[in-house]
């Protein structure tokens, strides 16, 4: 990638598709755009939205909620089995969520 310059949103895009081989969570459609009260959500249907603001945020805050999202393509709810996962995989996640829904905009959830 040397000497390649990708946008913040291809920087983004790639995150989440390395995320989703990860997690092996395959949304059907992932989709950026302008979302106030939520900083992502997904669908049962399997489509994944995230908040545009996150690509100003930094990769470990985007880590935390692309991880979040695509986990509950497997686990919808917020039960034992999801956190259990995220710890896996985001550990100390807890600190990062605060800092989110504390954020500016005035305390977004990760849905
Ligand atoms: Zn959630």
């Amino acid at each position: 990638m040397k000497g390649v310059t990708l946008s913040p949103m291809e920087q983004f895009r790639h995150r989440v598709s390395q995320w989703s081989r990860r997690l092996r969570a395959q949304p059907r459609q992932i989709v950026v755009m302008r979302m106030t009260r939520k900083w992502a959500s997904c669908s049962s249907r399997g489509r994944v939205c995230f908040a545009r603001d996150l690509l100003e945020l930094p990769p470990r805050q985007q880590d935390y909620v692309i991880a979040h999202e695509l986990l509950h393509l497997k686990h919808p709810n917020h039960g034992r089995v999801f956190h259990a996962l995220l710890s896996a995989y985001i550990p100390r996640w807890r600190g990062v969520h605060e800092q989110l829904a504390s954020d500016v905009q005035g305390g977004r959830l990760t849905s």
